[in-house]
């Protein structure tokens, strides 16, 4: 058993393995790294981003994250041009990374892309509605859920604000995972960052369907974007009276280095979390669910 900084046993459910590759991709579709970077010291906590270089071995770099804050595993986003480095390191380290492909089906591909990643033992699929033309309730979509369903991956929607400049929010909104959600009762969906700014729709969601769960990565920097004020505090409040413990899923949406793994993320939730645990009356084990045991749950995971 491995225990984190923070006391408890803990699984991040969402990261994302930036390699070279990435970087050279971004490079080669045109993408303008400084006006990325403007961004990332704008809307996000990062300060600086380093860019990988060919010589990076991103596993190893976050294994030893891992290591240095006693995290048991952590969960990836995995593009195509990242997959192959992770995959090897995935199988290096058992028990430390659970993968998620990420998928649009836009793409030829996709339903391949799916197949590939149930047979490469990865735990997921990741969408983006938030950066499509169509939404997820949309039939186009359907195929997906469908491989999904018959590899029992976990269904990871980013759905809401997202630091990539070419969101489309009309697509964002996390009500339409309700349709899907019904049409595919035995599929776990999980969305990021409580809706990233839709977190009204992503509570009512709890009451309205049963395989829904939220995700809770990140600075969560949306509330900055509401009509009315929200601490971290305040959102696991609503997030657990609605949800209960069961569909609160802990990430830290760790990226880039050299900020590395996001402790100050997992302390903030923590302390959050530990400090309305009396008065609601939450246990031990409802920490537990929330900062490991879920994820584990829903993906069938088993950490090292
Ligand atoms: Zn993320």
């Amino acid at each position: 058993m491995v225990v984190s900084k923070v006391g408890i046993e803990v699984v991040d459910s969402h990261a994302h393995f930036f390699t070279y590759a990435t970087i050279k991709q971004w490079l080669d579709s045109g993408a303008s790294l400084e006006r990325m970077q403007k961004r990332v010291g704008t809307y996000t906590d990062m300060g600086t981003l380093t860019v990988p270089d060919e010589s990076w071995d991103a596993g190893q770099m976050w294994i030893d994250e891992l290591d240095k804050y006693g995290i048991s595993a952590i969960g990836m986003m995995i593009s195509p041009e990242t997959w192959n480095e992770f995959n090897e390191a995935r199988k290096r380290f058992p028990g430390r990374f659970l993968g998620y492909a990420n998928i649009n089906p836009a793409e030829e591909n996709a339903i391949e892309l799916v197949e590939r990643a149930a047979k490469d033992g990865f735990q997921g699929i990741k969408l983006y509605p938030s950066s499509w033309d169509f939404h997820v309730y949309d039939k186009k979509v359907y195929p997906i859920y469908e491989a999904a369903l018959k590899h029992k991956l976990l269904a990871i929607h980013h759905f809401g604000i997202t630091i990539g400049s070419t969101a489309n929010l009309r697509f964002g909104n996390p009500l339409d995972i309700q349709k899907p959600a019904q049409d595919f009762p035995d599929l776990n969906f999980m969305i990021a960052h409580f809706g990233a700014g839709f977190f009204r729709e992503v509570l009512m969601l709890m009451y309205q369907t049963d395989n829904v769960v939220m995700d809770t990565s990140g600075s969560n920097s949306w509330m900055k974007y509401q009509p009315y004020d929200l601490t971290i505090t305040k959102i696991f409040e609503k997030a657990l009276k609605a949800g209960t413990a069961e569909r609160v899923v802990f990430g830290t949406d760790s990226s880039f280095f050299p900020r590395g793994f996001r402790f100050n993320i997992l302390e903030e939730q923590y302390n959050a979390v530990k400090s309305i645990c009396p008065q609601f009356c939450y246990s031990e084990d409802d920490i537990d669910m929330i900062f490991r045991k879920n994820i584990l749950r829903l993906t069938g995971f088993k950490p090292k």
